[in-house]
């Protein structure tokens, strides 16, 4: 049993500001963050043994809620035979077809260790496959931290205010062409000037790293319409939607179809997964069929791909997104109701079982501008004083927050009373 602050001071020693991830460090809120010791369903236990109802869920994949026994064996029996091989093995071709099945748009499907490896691949490819430069990003959406996507870019790097980092070349990044989101006129008048020398636009479907934006209705449709009419490759971003908001991902969803689709946090159940996919027409450029290269040692490592596997199975099951969905639309809509009655004024959004929440008098938050609006001071109170009472929130007011299908009634009823209190308290 060891306090955080002195784990957190040892770590600092020998990891920089003593996180493998800068979102960790509670630098967003302030405060020693909260060192994790194990989890079980909707709970995570720190250091010193304290219970916190978790909203973070490893940042999205624990949708089944933390160590789902299903998933824990099929690791543990995969383990028994090895961890890693670099051939082939049955488990990938398993997974590849469980992919293409729920999401009809991939004919084809990689399989990678993260976000990011999935993202940057796909933007290669996507240029590759184009023959142009040019991409097309949205202000505040974050797609892992390549140097062509870390222009502009939301979570961590807005968290830090760092959203174009040093250490980008300017001449990688001068081909990023950053957009609003939401923002359809804006997108038309690029592609109208510049349309054809455009490879590419990365979205994610639904803005899940400057807190939670959905996408404003014909949006992602114009994305769609432009990318038809000047051969560029529409790619949707669901690292983070893919199989959180629903069966079909955001593109069931809202029902359009991208060209390429990044996966990675459900996917892997907890373990490093990521993925891209699409149309064999475009995914046949991928060497060896292609000229475009794309490699890794550890890419669809078979206990990755075991409960990759066993949680794409389980969230299958009938009911599975209508309860999430119900559970998350309940817990908004109640913290609103509660933060109101308290004086409060909060608005949030959901989409399946992500959902964002924002400090602010706007009826309505559907831009990055607002989101950058949104009363910040206010957002780290009530994120301290909640997780001092047990519930973990995500230390920023820039991310999306989870709720798993291991939230009970009784777990969400537990929040709001205490999100009562502390709305009260503000
Ligand atoms: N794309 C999106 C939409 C993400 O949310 C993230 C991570 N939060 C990434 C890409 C990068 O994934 P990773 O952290 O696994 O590299």
């Amino acid at each position: 049993m060891t306090e955080a602050s002195a784990l957190f001071s040892d770590a600092k020693l020998v990891i920089p500001g003593g996180v493998n991830s800068p979102v960790r460090s509670f630098s967003g809120v302030g405060g020693t963050p909260v060192f994790i010791d194990r989890a079980q369903g909707a709970y995570i236990y720190d250091s010193l043994g304290k219970r916190y109802i978790d909203y973070v869920g490893s940042w999205g994949p624990m949708i089944l809620g933390h160590a789902h026994p299903d998933v824990i064996t099929a690791v543990k029996q995969t383990a028994e035979k090895g961890l890693s091989f670099g051939a082939p093995t049955e488990i990938e071709t398993l997974m590849a077809k469980k992919i293409c099945e729920l999401l009809p748009s991939i004919d084809m499907v990689r399989m990678v260790s993260s976000g990011t490896e999935a993202t940057m691949s796909a933007i290669r490819l996507a240029r590759g496959y184009a023959g142009r430069d040019k991409i097309v990003k949205f202000e505040g959406c974050y797609h892992g931290h390549s140097d062509s996507l870390l222009v502009k870019a939301g979570s961590g790097a807005l968290t830090f205010g760092v959203p174009s980092s040093p250490g980008v070349p300017a001449a990688v990044a001068e081909n990023t062409i950053t957009l609003a989101y939401n923002d359809s006129e804006a997108v038309k008048a690029l592609f109208a000037e510049l349309g054809e020398q455009i490879a590419c636009i990365i979205v994610e479907p639904v803005a899940g790293n400057m807190n939670c934006i959905p996408p404003e209705p014909g949006f992602l449709e114009c994305l769609r319409q432009v990318c038809d009419q000047y051969n560029s490759v529409l790619i949707f971003d669901e690292v983070m939607t893919g199989f959180r908001v629903g069966l079909t991902g955001a593109q069931g969803y809202y029902n359009v179809k991208p060209d390429l689709t990044t996966l990675g946090k459900v996917i892997g159940g907890g373990m490093p997964v990521g993925a891209f996919g699409g149309s064999r027409k475009i995914m046949e450029h991928l060497a060896p069929l292609g000229p475009v290269y794309q490699a890794g040692t550890l890419s669809g490592n078979p206990v990755a791909m075991a409960a990759g596997l066993k949680t794409l199975e389980l969230i299958t099951e009938p009911g599975f997104y209508q309860a999430l969905t119900g559970k998350t639309e309940k817990l908004v809509s109640d913290l609103k109701q509660r933060a109101g009655l308290a004086g409060i004024a909060l608005t949030t959004n959901s989409v399946g079982g992500m959902f964002g929440l924002f400090f602010t008098a706007e009826q309505q938050v559907s831009r990055f501008a607002q989101v950058m609006n949104c009363d910040q001071n206010l957002f780290k109170r009530f994120f301290h004083a909640m997780l001092e009472q047990g519930v973990y929130l995500a230390p920023s007011a820039f991310e999306a927050g989870f709720v798993s299908a291991a939230h009970s009634d009784e777990d969400l009823e537990r929040t709001l009373d205490i999100a009562e209190a502390v709305f009260k308290s503000l």
